[in-house]
Parts: structure tokens; C-alpha cells; sequence
């Protein structure tokens, strides 16, 4: 396994496409490292890069403390797996499994006793005579990933590998591939749009949007800890709302005078309050000692383990979330305390 370090990476596409605004960022050796973030804000540009595939405008960029920037890719320890699979359709497992060792000069015994180790590895020994357009979507990933990993990559590069399956298979590969990064040590460079896909598989993620960097850290970090309203939003965090006064103790969003918890921690008088939808309580028996808030049922929403409230709030819009057993039930129309 390889660290990779960028430094000051940018990319232009014309005159008004700014891909890549200037990168930094250091992978460690056998991290699970993901890329998030919204459709073009550049993630395939900046695996693009790393691969050798793409050429920076400026920056640096080291692989396992070598410069790449200059090697063509073939000669960088690096592989990629895209979301189209990009195998051969009318050739066998075995014959996609072993292009790569073949390109490579492998001698016939050494490439059938890796592509055998492989197949097994990633539980497909039994299909290696199948021809690839005979498989499934899920075995056709694997295939791919096989493929990029039998050449022993110090780095493996991941471009949205399984947005293309449906939701079960897609679970369960993610939880393989994770098994797998683990047992290999490999470096794993891997990119999604999906923030729960990212925060299950990942040891670190880093958020883009417009291809700058909003905040690299653990999953816990980056939900619990948003650095700004954009990673906030894009976490998934609906109740964000923009401080309009305050002092050391409160804050005014619009939707009422709040007290804060004195333990909290604050260093700027402005910025953005977010509100965790499953700490608000509804009803009566909201405790003394919590903020009340006056609302309407505008939505419910049964989701099973829960039941998720719409509400508005002086005609602020202010998310909800109740469990679903002895709990009582609110109606849409019904006005309620919010603590
Ligand atoms: P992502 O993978 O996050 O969806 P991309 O890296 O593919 O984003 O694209 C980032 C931005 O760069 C987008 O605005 C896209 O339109 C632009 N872009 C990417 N590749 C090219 C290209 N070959 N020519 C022109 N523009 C490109
Ligand atoms: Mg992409």
C-alpha cells in the first residue's frame, strides 16, 4: 500500500469549467478513502489525475513518496475500477481476469496461478470459463474488481463502482469491499455522491463541491461536526438555520429566542444552528428546563421504525423525528409544543 499527497491540484476544462480549484490532500497507506460529494463538483478529475489518466494544470502529486506527476499511467502502481465495469462482454472471466498480466508479460504459469487465487478470493472460481455478458450486474463488479486487484496495485482507485446496482446488492458489496480493503491493506481511493454509502465503507472521507475541498475527517466527524452549511445540507441535515442575532447564551434564527447549553463551545457570534430532528420532543410533557417552540403538523411521515413530523415553525420549515412505539400520535393540522 501507498500514501498518496496532492498538493495545490487544479484542473480547467475551457474558460469558465473549473474542475479542480486547488487540492490538497493526504491518503494514508491501507486507508479506505472516499470522495462525496454532488454530481461535477470533480471527483472523477481528481481520480483522473491520480491514475495518470488526466494531466493537472498545476500541483504536485506523490505516490508513496514519489513523484507522478510525470509518469504515464501504466508506470504508477495504481489501478481503477469504473462504474461501467468496463470489461471485455465476449471474452471469459478467466481471459478479463488475466488482460492485465498478459499486457504485462506475465508468464502463462504465474498469470493462471494469480487469476485462480483471485477468482477465489472474491468467490467466483465456479463461473471463471463463463463469458462475461452471461453474468449479472453484482458478479460483473466483482469481475472488475478482481481484475484491478490481481495486478497487485499499491493503490486502488474506485469511481462510483456500485451506483449502478439495485439498493440489496449494493449493501452487500459495500460491506464486502470493505472486508476485502481490510484484509488487503491496499489504499482504497473510492467515490459516490451518496453520503450513507461513504460514511458506512470509509476510515476518512473528504466532502467537494466546485472542486474545493469543504472538510476531510472520520464519518462521525463530518456528520456530527459539519464544518459549514454546505456539508451540513449535503449530510443530510434538513433543520439549518441561519443566526440572525445572538449573544453569549442565545441565539435567534426566526424561529425563536433559543438558549443554548452553556457547555457548548462557540467562537464566532454568527453562523448556522442545526437542529438534530430526532432530540426534538412533541407534545405535553416537553421538560422545563428545554426551549419551547410553537408548530404545525404540516406532514407525517411513517417510516417504519419512526414517524417522521413536517412542521413549520413561525413559517419556518422544522423536521421531526418521533419512534414509533408508545409514543402519541400527532395529526397533520394539529398545533404542538416543541421542545
Ligand atoms: P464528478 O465526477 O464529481 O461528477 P467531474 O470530475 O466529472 O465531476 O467533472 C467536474 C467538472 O468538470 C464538471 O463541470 C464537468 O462538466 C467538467 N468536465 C469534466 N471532464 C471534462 C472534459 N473532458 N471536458 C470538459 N469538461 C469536463
Ligand atoms: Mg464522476
Amino acid at each position: 500500500a501507498s500514501s498518496i499527497r496532492m498538493q495545490g491540484l487544479r484542473k480547467q476544462f475551457g474558460r469558465d469549467s473549473v474542475a479542480l480549484a486547488g487540492v490538497d490532500l493526504d491518503i494514508d497507506a491501507g486507508e479506505f478513502f472516499t470522495l462525496l460529494g454532488p454530481s461535477g463538483c470533480g471527483k472523477t478529475t481528481l481520480l483522473r489525475i491520480l491514475a495518470g489518466l488526466e494531466e493537472a494544470d498545476d500541483g504536485q502529486l506523490k505516490i508513496g513518496g514519489k513523484d507522478v506527476i510525470d509518469v504515464p499511467p501504466h508506470r504508477r502502481s495504481v489501478n481503477t475500477v469504473f462504474q461501467s465495469y468496463a470489461l471485455f462482454p465476449h471474452l471469459s472471466v478467466r481471459d478479463n481476469l488475466a488482460f492485465g498480466l498478459r499486457m504485462r508479460g506475465e508468464p502463462a504459469a504465474e498469470r493462471n496461478r494469480k487469476v485462480a487465487e483471485v477468482a477465489e478470493f472474491i468467490k467466483l472460481g465456479s463461473l471463471v470459463e463463463r463469458r462475461v455478458d452471461q453474468l449479472s450486474g453484482g458478479q460483473k463488479q466483482r469481475i472488475a474488481l478482481a481484475r484491478a486487484l490481481v495486478c497487485e496495485p499499491d493503490v486502488l482507485l474506485l469511481d462510483e463502482p456500485l451506483s449502478a446496482l439495485d439498493a440489496g446488492l449494493r449493501g452487500q458489496l459495500q460491506v464486502e469491499l470493505q472486508r476485502l480493503q481490510k484484509r488487503l491493506g491496499v489504499t482504497f481511493v473510492f467515490v459516490t455522491h451518496d453520503q450513507d454509502e461513504a460514511m458506512v465503507m470509509s476510515d476518512r472521507i473528504a466532502v467537494l463541491d466546485s472542486g474545493i475541498i469543504q472538510q476531510v475527517g472520520t464519518p462521525s466527524e463530518i456528520y456530527e461536526h459539519p464544518a459549514n452549511a454546505f456539508v451540513a445540507r449535503f449530510m443530510g441535515h434538513d433543520n439549518l438555520f441561519a443566526i440572525t442575532a445572538s449573544d453569549s447564551n442565545w441565539v435567534d434564527t426566526g424561529l425563536g429566542r433559543l438558549q443554548l447549553d452553556p457547555a457548548e463551545q462557540r467562537d464566532t457570534p454568527d453562523g448556522w444552528l442545526l437542529i438534530r430532528p430526532e432530540t426534538l420532543e412533541l407534545g405535553g410533557d416537553v421538560p422545563a428546563d428545554y426551549n419551547r417552540l410553537e408548530g404545525t403538523v404540516e406532514e407525517r411521515l411513517y417510516r417504519g421504525s419512526r414517524i417522521e413530523y413536517r412542521l413549520t415553525v413561525n413559517d419556518h420549515p422544522l423536521t421531526a423525528v418521533a419512534g414509533n412505539l408508545g409514543q402519541r400520535i400527532h395529526d397533520v393540522g394539529d398545533r404542538v409544543t416543541i421542545g
